[in-house]
């Protein structure tokens, strides 16, 4: 088992801060940067030092904070190589299939483009965790700005091949909003039913719904059970005027 600590916060108006720690090797990375400076505190307040930044993709409350965090830390940006320009400070470019170490883990990379064209996620499997961004949130999926719903189809299918107990890190507080497409879509899923009543619940009590796990989503999301990228295109268009 590894001794990985993972940390998630509210941020802005409904995005989530993340850190990744290795005691380890004493490294600590942020997963985007929607609040440069609650990023920070949650660091000091933990007694960490930010090593590096792992950027999902160049929206504008993911890459925020890249710049006063990189005044602020001796630190490394790593986010997608796809398009030159997009990550602010990018110094390591990411592309599909590529890994690299976290201290002694190992952490790999997949392209999830859809809702940009160049979205990756970070999959540490000794965390059993899934870094996902905008790809894939609790009961939905994010709006195709730049990609197809068949592109968008493929990245959940990435996603869907990861082991079923792997936690996915949402970038959104959206699942209370999702969730109520996802039952007009589904309205007899009974394990969707509790996922509602569940994350109901974590809401009332002030608790983030995120992560969710691979078999939660597989069970639930009516991005994932559509099955297919006709079907995905129609429930994606459907819930954009929803
Ligand atoms: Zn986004």
């Amino acid at each position: 088992m590894s001794d990985i600590q993972i940390e998630i916060f509210p941020c802005l108006s409904d995005n989530y801060g993340m850190l990744i720690h290795d005691p380890q090797s004493g490294r600590t990375a942020c997963i985007d940067t929607p609040d440069g400076a609650e990023i920070a505190r949650q660091c000091e307040q933990r007694g960490w030092r930010l090593t590096e930044i792992w950027n999902t993709h160049w929206h504008p409350d993911h890459t925020g904070g890249n710049a006063a965090l990189a005044k602020q830390y001796d630190l490394t940006i790593y986010g997608p190589a796809y398009i030159e320009g997009r990550i602010p400070g990018l110094q390591k470019g990411l592309t599909e299939g590529d890994t690299f170490q976290f201290g002694q883990h190992d952490v790999h990379i997949f392209h999830t483009p859809g809702h940009t064209d160049e979205h990756i996620i970070y999959h540490v499997p000794e965390a059993n965790a899934a870094f996902v961004g905008d790809t894939i949130f609790v009961m939905g999926c994010g709006k195709l700005f730049e990609g197809t719903p068949e592109q968008m189809h493929q990245s959940l299918s990435k996603i869907m091949a990861l082991p079923d107990e792997t936690k996915l890190y949402c970038a959104h507080e959206y699942t209370l909003s999702n969730a109520k497409f996802a039952i007009h879509v589904d309205p007899e899923n009974e394990r969707l039913k509790e996922a509602i009543d569940a994350a109901k619940a974590k809401r009332e009590a002030g608790l983030p719904t995120v992560p969710t796990t691979v078999a939660a989503e597989r069970a639930t999301n009516p991005f994932v059970t559509a099955g297919n990228a006709i079907e995905l295109g129609r429930r994606r268009a459907l819930k954009d005027s929803f």
